[in-house]
């Protein structure tokens, strides 16, 4: 499923939904400033494209938040990973193609 596309007409129709407020610093959007679109839960963990999940937001807070986001899915995705055991093998120290190499000791030195 690919992240909707939304149109400037639809923009304009959500921008005053939203009364022109950024859902971020909660501040009018004033003419001129650059903003845009903002999913308020990350699209990629709902795939929300719902009125309640796609707000104005100022650019400049949109940026911040997006780099909060993408760490928190980074995250997710790294936990899960371990959880399943999707490390893929090369990772592992000593493994066959990793850079990594257990000494008899058990320290895990560099090749
Ligand atoms: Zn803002």
């Amino acid at each position: 499923m690919a992240r909707k596309h939304f149109s400037r007409k639809e923009r304009v129709r959500i921008f005053d939904l939203h009364r022109g407020r950024c859902h971020i610093c909660d501040e009018k959007i004033q003419v001129g400033e650059a903003w845009e679109l903002e999913h308020v839960v990350p699209w990629e963990l709902t795939r929300d494209d719902s009125d309640d999940n796609v707000k104005p937001a100022h650019f400049s807070c949109h940026k911040v938040k997006t780099a909060d986001d993408t760490a928190a899915i980074r995250k997710a995705d790294r936990i899960r990973a371990k959880h399943i055991r999707a490390v893929p093998p090369s990772s592992f120290p000593g493994g066959k193609n990793s850079k990594w190499k257990r000494t008899l000791s058990g320290k895990v030195v560099l090749r």
